[in-house]
C-alpha cells in the first residue's frame, strides 16, 4: 500500500530530490509571530526539509505542524508594522489595479482572499470595485472593518461558504504559498467566479536571480511557506484548475529605506527621512487569469 507515497501537486510525478536540508527546526509549535505577513527576523532561516519534484521542478516543504496549529497561528497574528509601509503598499496596489484594469474594468464584485488589514481592498474600492475580503487574523480583519469600514469576514477561506458564480474578480496577494491545499483553493475560486471572471494571484519565485544567488539563505525559506513556485509551475498549477493565463510578470515592491534598514539590522532608523526605493529582487510574480471557456 502506498499510503504515504508523495505525489507532486503540479504534475502528479512521484519522485523528488532534497533541495535544502531542514534548518533550526524544533518540536515547538508554530507561533503567530512566525505566521504574520512581515514576519519576525527570528523566523527567517527556519524551515523543514525542502524538496524539488524530479519531473517538473516544483518545490515544496515538509509540513512541520498540523493544519489546526497553522490556522491558530494565523488567527492570532498581529502586524502593526504592516502600516509603516502604507504609502508604499498603496502605490504597489494602484499599479496592480492598473494592470488588472487592462483585463477587466470596474464596476463589479471583487473578493480578496487573505486581505490582511485591507490596504488593497481600500485602494480597489476607491477605483470603483464593490469589495469584500476574508482574513484569518482576527486583528487584521477587525482593523480592515474599523479603520477602512470594509466588508471583511474573519475566517479561513477553505472553510467558508460562498455562493458559486458570485465574483467578477478574485485576488489573493502572497497567500498561495501558505495554503495547505492550494489545488482545493484554486478549484473553489474557479467555482466562485462568474463565467468571465478574473483571477489575480501573486507568489514567490524560487527561480528568480535573488533566490538563485542567495540559495539556502533566501529570506522566503520559512516554515509557513509550504510551496515555492517558478513561473512555469505557477502557470501549470493555475491552468490545471481550469484557467487560462492572460498575463504574468514581476511585481516590483517599493520600500522605505528606514523601514528596510530597521528590518535587516534590528536597530531603529525611524529618525531617518522617508525615502522610497524599488526593491530589485524580482522574486515576487503575479498573474491575471480567466476561467477557460468551454466552447
Ligand atoms: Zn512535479
Amino acid at each position: 500500500m502506498n499510503y504515504n507515497k508523495w505525489k507532486c501537486i503540479v504534475c502528479g510525478g512521484d519522485r523528488k530530490k532534497l533541495l535544502y536540508r531542514e534548518k533550526r527546526i524544533t518540536k515547538s509549535k508554530i507561533t503567530p509571530k512566525e505566521a504574520v505577513c512581515t514576519g519576525e527576523i527570528g523566523s527567517r532561516g527556519r524551515h523543514g526539509k525542502i524538496w524539488k519534484c524530479d519531473t517538473c521542478g516544483f518545490v515544496c516543504q515538509d509540513f512541520t505542524f498540523s493544519e489546526n496549529e497553522l490556522n491558530n497561528a494565523y488567527k492570532g497574528g498581529t502586524d502593526e508594522i504592516y502600516f509603516e509601509q502604507y504609502k508604499e503598499r498603496e502605490h504597489l496596489f494602484e499599479k496592480c489595479l492598473d494592470r488588472i484594469h487592462q483585463h477587466i474594468k470596474p464596476p463589479g464584485k471583487m473578493l480578496d482572499i487573505g486581505c490582511n488589514a485591507g490596504i488593497f481592498l481600500n485602494t480597489a474600492r476607491r477605483m470603483g470595485w464593490k469589495t469584500e475580503g476574508i482574513e484569518p487574523s482576527s486583528w487584521a480583519a477587525r482593523v480592515a472593518r474599523e479603520r477602512f469600514e470594509l466588508k471583511v469576514r474573519t475566517g479561513i477561506f477553505e472553510k467558508t461558504r460562498y455562493k458559486p458564480g458570485t465574483y467578477d474578480v478574485i485576488t489573493s496577494w502572497d497567500v498561495l504559498e501558505h495554503f495547505v491545499d492550494p489545488v482545493m483553493v484554486l478549484d473553489k475560486i474557479h467555482k466562485l467566479l462568474k463565467k468571465d471572471g478574473v483571477l489575480v494571484l501573486s507568489t514567490i519565485d524560487i527561480n528568480s536571480w535573488f533566490s538563485l544567488v542567495l540559495g539556502s539563505h533566501w529570506p522566503w525559506l520559512i516554515r509557513v511557506h509550504l510551496w515555492y513556485f517558478t513561473p512555469d509551475t505557477f502557470r501549470r498549477l493555475v491552468e490545471n484548475s481550469g484557467f487560462e493565463i492572460s498575463w504574468m510578470g514581476p511585481q516590483i515592491r517599493w520600500f522605505s529605506l528606514p523601514y528596510l534598514l530597521t528590518r535587516f539590522t534590528g536597530k531603529n532608523f525611524s529618525w531617518m527621512p522617508t525615502i522610497s526605493l524599488p526593491a530589485p529582487t524580482g522574486d515576487i510574480i503575479y498573474l491575471v487569469a480567466r476561467k477557460k471557456q468551454s466552447d
